[in-house]
């Protein structure tokens, strides 16, 4: 199986890192006709205006919408908001998902944080997934069709907000399952690749 990293900026090298394990064929992708051949895709994390911009210079904004079409795709944190169809900003989003976000809703860099979610589309769904937000975006509002996959636990103040989505082949993340030590996050990933 061959997944492409978008390797334009941000933590692509650590989503290879945890798809080799798992026996994946990585392509880092920074031209649109890297995209050829791949079962899927992975946006890093990173800084999404960069993302976006650089997308832009190098011609991939339509290759990529074409990509998602048919083919899954997982946007994690500015992964997540390049996804997305609004963030009440002025930036270049592939405005694919049916997903509104709020970027740094937690705040600055320092208000990063770990907390304990329970998914339970993931294999052992009774144990929680340990997940990491940096400067994590929010998901303010899902679409008709798109599925919450996680929320944040109630007992925190913001309690309750949903930090993983899915609509059909795509998917999105908050937080930072390429840090977490814990491959269930991509095994679902691989999962739906594999149809
Ligand atoms: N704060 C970043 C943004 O708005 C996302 C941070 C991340 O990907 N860890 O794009």
């Amino acid at each position: 199986m061959k997944v492409g990293i978008l390797a334009l900026q941000g933590d692509f090298a650590e989503h290879i890192a945890s798809l080799r394990p798992l026996g994946v064929e990585t392509v880092e992708v920074r031209l649109p006709e890297q995209l050829k051949d791949l079962e899927g895709l992975i946006i890093p994390g990173g800084e999404s205006t960069t993302i976006g911009k650089l997308a832009t210079s190098y011609h991939l904004i339509e290759p990529l919408r074409r990509f998602s079409q048919d083919r899954p795709i997982w946007g994690t944190c500015a992964g997540a908001i390049f996804l997305s169809n609004d963030t009440r900003r002025q930036q270049p989003l592939l405005n694919v998902m049916d997903i509104t976000v709020e970027r740094n809703a937690f705040g600055r860099q320092v208000d990063s944080f770990e907390t304990e979610l329970s998914i339970p589309a993931l294999e052992d769904p009774d144990k929680p997934y340990r997940a990491i937000f940096i400067r994590a975006p929010i998901i303010e509002n899902v679409g008709e069709g798109v599925e919450v996959l996680a929320r944040l636990p109630k007992e925190r103040g913001d309690g309750d907000r949903i930090v993983a989505a899915r609509q059909g082949h795509l998917l999105a993340t908050s937080f930072h399952p390429e840090l977490a030590g814990d491959d269930r996050f991509h095994r679902y990933f691989l999962g739906l690749a594999k149809g």
